[in-house]
């Protein structure tokens, strides 16, 4: 454990450090070009030491987690507190796959069901309980592919590989999640860590990007992408897709 920890450590404050740097030079949306290689060759490392920091983590617990391949339930949740450098990172590797359209179409679906989900109130409260809400909906991710698997699964955020379960796969869907026997848990980094990868996010405020995987994924796509997918394209509606 402490051996992933401290890799995740020295990762973090590099990741920091190095857009620091570039970002001193150029506004992000102008540095996307440089900062686009930076990202290719240190998040793949981050996600690979924060998955061995995860397994050594839940190595150490008396009990088993109940998460296991192609389950998915928890893959409806809406999707929050994603860094602005892991949206690059991740519209990076999606923005010329032959899905990215309808993945785009996907994502302003939900974005525009949460939304709808939220009272038209913007505090916390009316946040929380739009979550609630909405993963009542049951609206899998746009990325989530056949047999349960995740499309960007190599590439996938932090909040998607730090959720898990103790109690049984089908208290995480639905109402379920509420109920008592329900024993879904984060893994929380080191307040270290969590600080140096903050402080990298905060770099790029000037951008303003959503914190939500869809409308952060969204806003980068307006800036940088090469889709429009607000008037969608045929297929099922916010119910369906
Ligand atoms: S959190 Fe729940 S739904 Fe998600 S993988 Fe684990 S058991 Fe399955
Ligand atoms: S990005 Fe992948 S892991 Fe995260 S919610 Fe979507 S399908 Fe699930």
């Amino acid at each position: 454990m402490i051996e992933a920890e401290d890799s995740l450590r020295i990762l973090a404050k590099r990741l920091k450090a190095e857009i620091e740097d570039l970002l001193a030079e150029l506004a992000p949306e102008s540095a996307y070009a440089r900062l686009k290689p930076l990202l290719d060759g240190l998040m793949p490392e981050i996600y690979r030491s924060y998955d061995a920091f995860v397994s050594a983590v839940l190595e150490t617990g008396p009990e088993r987690i109940s998460c296991s391949k192609g389950c998915s339930h928890c893959c409806s949740h809406y999707v929050t507190s994603v860094e602005p450098y892991e949206l690059l990172f991740l519209h990076g590797k999606i923005r010329e796959s032959p899905e990215y359209p309808s993945r785009v179409v996907g994502m302003h679906r939900r974005a525009a069901l949460f939304n709808s989900l939220r009272d038209g109130k913007q505090d916390e409260e009316a946040e929380d309980r739009a979550l609630y809400r909405y993963y009542l909906r049951n609206q899998p991710c746009p990325f989530l592919g056949e047999g349960g698997k995740c499309g960007v699964y190599e590439s996938r955020p932090i909040s998607c590989r730090m959720f898990f379960s103790l109690s049984h796969p089908s208290l995480c869907k639905g109402k379920s999640v509420v109920e008592p026997g329900n024993r879904n848990f984060l893994i929380e980094l080191p307040e270290d860590i969590e600080a140096d990868l903050a402080r990298a996010g905060a770099l790029f405020a000037g951008m303003r990007l959503p914190e939500s995987l869809f409308e952060g994924l969204l806003k980068v796509n307006e800036t940088f992408g090469r889709f429009d997918g607000s008037a969608g394209i045929d297929g099922p509606g916010p119910t369906g897709s």
